[in-house]
């Protein structure tokens, strides 16, 4: 910036002649628009006063001035007027603009200074004179590039990703420094013009008023003191440190968050497919599967429409039957809740709305079983004890804290809302304490467990971009901005913050954030990892337990199974012993002569035949269940009694058994025909083998 001047401020002549106007100058009025500066037209009113004065004096020593009245409309001049033109055309007078000197009643001899813009100030680099001279003293300054020759100390902190020192050991300076804020720097020095020094502030800290001496420390006290000219890092725009130092329009935006460890997945559980429904539900079903089947139980007996003639082709109206024995009661529910059905169906309108509620139940308990079991077993499921910030101060089992000395500490100290309150009255009383001298040490503590860091979004985005076992937990908890710090009314300010804004509107600020945060190689690829797990099929450790019921359930079949054996030839060996006392019986009654009795067997081909009844032996326990097995194998034995004996369907085709006859009832043998008696599962006809 070059520019002209007429009045020499550097000449000691019109120094004394501006602090002698300072001091008289009228009130009100301001000649001078600075101290000890004068603009160009009032020096050169009071030179031209000055010039008339001598002329007059000089007029007036040479003869008597005679005054005279004048008129405007007359042509008539004053007499002694050229006299005076002549008088003041011959002055020569040292003024503010410099030597005063006429020619021809023009101003010669005169100068105008040439002035160039360098660190702040105007500098005399040269003089121009009316006769086409220009002189210039200081060539070099106009060779400069407008690079001022300043360097300025600038404070930082080592914080990743914004300043920190190369691994490289033999460098010195500036090149010892990398990160955002250095690389900003390199901008912002070149568009403000001025060199710069970067040095480490001394207690590591960032500026914390102390709320009890008002004494402030870290990086603001060293601005407060003018210790360094800028503060660059990563300095958060406050209300507090805004009342004591300066700051430049922000470079970026971020807000407190919470750092924590990424929550532990959920153990694969053999019986997950339990989860969808939460316990309670399971007891509730098991419940409400008991009452259902005792009510149907209960409603079909009372009702007489569950009531029917087992064998409708006898109208024997005295023998009646109903379906829903207390067992068939608990198999029709739980066939209906499995979605099978069953063979059984209600017939009397009271046990249908029974039946019709429990399908409508089922219905419903199981549609929600099969969504929610669907996202149970894709979705991969986390332990997360926390969610928020709100979470963090409702408990004490989790540790939580901010950065010692910084803006996060104090938002909490001076927030006026109740959890950040709550929250920091927590932090504030802990011992050991949770306050961490550095961001490093805060996201360490983090990772060994059970503690919350709470900082600034864009460390805390770094830090998760890079370590896939961290994360961040809720949202932003305010809004705050960075900015490069100054000392109070440092002339820097509005150069470097028109830098910041053009940096931004150019997009830098943006490519340097990639630079630091995105394109660096050692980027976790968290997302990756998610796609994987949700892609995972199911595998035996997370629906292995059907398999495991599937198993017991047949286990138990198979011990009931036995235990139904074990019963019924038990029975089989109690009836054959009654059985045996009444044959003996009859046998004595009929004079011992046994042999001719005849007893219905079953040949070859399922024909009925009468043979010769054979004696039969006394059957123990042992033997009846040897016998009955031999039966169950094989499908053929001796069936001395098939009044208890199952049917083989290999050995009697359908289900109809034909008793022997012996067993059949002498009344209906009138024409030799013998009449079959159909099996029917029944809860009132019961044979009895002892009175066939
Ligand atoms: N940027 C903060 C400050 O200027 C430091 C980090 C923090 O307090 O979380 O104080």
């Amino acid at each position: 910036m070059t520019a002209f001047r007429i009045v020499d401020t550097g000449s000691p002549h019109v120094r004394t002649i501006l602090r002698d106007m300072e001091k008289f100058q009228p009130v009100g009025h301001s000649i001078l628009n600075k101290s000890s500066i004068i603009k160009a037209e009032p020096a050169l009113i009071y030179d031209s006063v000055n010039v008339f004065a001598k002329g007059l004096h000089a007029l007036e020593r040479s003869a008597t001035l005679s005054l005279a009245n004048l008129s405007c409309e007359s042509e008539t001049p004053w007499g002694d007027g050229s006299s005076l033109f002549n008088y003041i055309n011959a002055v020569e007078y040292d003024g503010l603009t410099g030597p005063i000197k006429f020619t021809e009643g023009k101003r010669s001899n005169f100068k105008l200074d040439i002035l160039k813009l360098r660190n702040e100030e105007l500098y005399k680099v040269g003089q121009w004179t009316p006769d086409g001279q220009i002189n210039i003293t200081d060539t070099q300054a106009f060779f400069e590039g407008g690079r001022p020759n300043i360097t300025l100390k600038i404070i930082t902190i080592e914080e990743t990703p914004f300043v920190m020192l190369k691994d490289v050991s033999n460098l010195t300076g500036n090149s010892r420094y990398e990160g955002f804020c250095v690389d900003l720097l390199t901008y912002v020095s070149t568009m403000a013009g001025f060199e710069y020094e970067i040095q480490f502030s001394g207690d590591g800290l960032y500026g914390l008023i102390d709320t009890d001496s008002g004494e402030w420390n870290g990086l603001v006290r060293e601005l407060i003191d003018k210790k360094a000219d800028l503060a660059v890092g990563s300095m958060t725009i406050n209300y507090a440190r805004e009342s004591v130092i300066d700051f430049t329009k922000p470079f970026m935006n971020l807000g407190v968050s919470i750092l924590f460890k990424v929550p532990q997945r959920v153990p694969t559980q053999l019986f997950s497919f339990m989860n969808p429904l939460a316990v309670e539900i399971w007891l509730y079903i098991l419940l409400a599967y008991i009452i259902v089947s005792t009510t149907i139980y209960i409603v079909a007996r009372f009702s007489p429409y569950e009531w029917h003639n087992p064998s409708p082709c006898h109208n024997n109206r005295e023998i009646m039957e109903n379906d829903f024995t207390l067992g068939n009661s608990f198999w029709f529910t739980i066939g209906t809740l499995m979605q099978q059905g069953s063979d059984l169906n209600p017939k009397a309108a009271s046990t249908r709305i029974v039946g019709g509620i429990w399908w409508f139940f089922t219905l419903i308990i199981i549609s929600s079983y099969t969504a929610n079991l669907a996202a149970f077993l894709t979705v991969e499921r986390m332990i997360t004890p926390i969610e928020s910030a709100e979470d963090l101060a409702e408990q004490n089992e989790i540790e939580y804290g901010t950065l010692e000395g910084g803006s996060t500490m104090a938002f909490f100290r001076d927030s006026k809302i109740e959890t950040y309150q709550k929250m920091w009255r927590y932090m504030e009383s802990k011992r050991p304490s949770v306050f961490v001298p550095t961001i490093d040490d805060g996201v360490k503590r983090v990772l060994e467990g059970n503690y919350a860091f709470l900082m600034e979004s864009t460390m805390l985005d770094y830090t998760i971009q890079r370590n896939c076992n961290l994360t961040q937990v809720g949202g932003l908890l305010n809004s705050n901005s960075y900015g490069i710090a100054t000392p109070i009314g440092s002339p820097w300010r509005d150069k470097i913050s028109l830098a910041i804004l053009e940096l931004q509107e150019k997009g830098i600020i943006q490519m340097l954030y990639s630079k630091w945060w995105k394109n660096t190689g050692d980027v976790c690829n968290r997302d990756e990892k998610n796609k994987d797990s949700k892609a995972n099929a199911l595998g035996v450790a997370n629906i292995g337990g059907v398999f495991v019921v599937l198993l017991c359930g047949l286990a138990l079949a198979i011990v009931v199974a036995i235990l139904e054996f074990c019963w019924n030839s038990r029975k089989n060996a109690q009836t054959d012993r009654v059985r045996r006392y009444s044959d003996d019986e009859d046998e004595d009654e009929d004079g011992g002569s046994g042999s001719e009795r005849e007893e219905a067997e079953l040949d070859e081909k399922g024909e009925k035949v009468l043979r010769p009844r054979t004696p039969r032996p006394q059957q123990s326990l042992c033997s009846e269940m040897a016998e009955e097995l031999r039966f169950a194998m094989r499908c053929h034995g001796s069936r001395q009694r098939p009044a208890l004996r199952r049917n083989c369907s290999r050995c009697t085709p359908g289900s109809t058994y034909v008793p022997a006859a012996t067993d059949l009832p002498q009344a209906n043998g009138e024409n030799g025909l013998l009449p079959t008696v159909e099996f029917r599962k029944s809860s009132v006809v019961q044979f009895d083998p002892a009175n066939p």
